[in-house]
């Protein structure tokens, strides 16, 4: 395999070339990055001309998939935070209760705030946790997440081995979600 990069038109493509009998030509979301995987034999002349007399096709692909991309956000904008409130308060019990069974703790309060640099905190004297409302507009994982760990707080304050022997314990995957949070905030939880 080998990959290189051509422009066609103003238009930057990666070429990958691979042991096949045809061209492929492709258009990935969000970003309308082009990708066209040739055949190995093929040269980056040919692979260029090929290119660009599908150049109007490109440029619509572009298009759509930018197009896409923005509606997709103002729906994720259309998510007020007063919708996410509500979605949250009527998440929360049922999930709090769930996890209080399994981890054989009790929460007093949970309570939703608007949070800039956490996605949850613990308050564990008052056995009371906060989740950030943001989280009604982001995977359903990542709020299960944070729930066990405000909740796993109550069994353990730190975040050392006895904490993270918690986590594994009770949700298995819990170093993925919390790998994928931290590239949203710097997250502290
Ligand atoms: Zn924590």
């Amino acid at each position: 395999m080998e990959m290189t990069q051509l422009t066609v038109g103003e238009i930057k493509a990666d070429v990958l070339k691979k042991n096949i009998k045809n061209l492929h030509l492709r258009v990935y979301a969000p970003t309308g990055s082009v990708r066209i995987t040739a055949p190995l034999r093929m040269t980056l002349d040919a692979i260029q001309a090929f290119a660009l007399s599908k150049l109007d096709w490109i440029k619509k692909q572009r298009q759509r998939l930018m197009h896409q991309e923005r509606q997709t956000h103002s729906i994720e904008e259309g998510k007020t935070d007063e919708w996410c409130r509500t979605n949250l308060r009527e998440a929360l019990p049922a999930l709090v209760e769930a996890w209080e069974a399994a981890m054989g703790v009790q929460v007093k309060e949970c309570r939703i705030k608007k949070m800039k640099t956490r996605w949850g905190t613990c308050n564990t004297k008052a056995r009371r946790i906060w989740i950030n409302l943001e989280l009604a507009r982001r995977p359903s994982e990542w709020l299960e997440y944070v729930i066990v760990h405000e909740m796993a707080h109550l069994i353990e304050s730190g975040h050392g081995p006895r904490f993270r022997a918690l986590m594994d314990k009770y949700l298995p995957g819990w170093r993925l979600r919390k790998d994928e949070l931290r590239h949203v905030y710097n997250a502290h939880l």
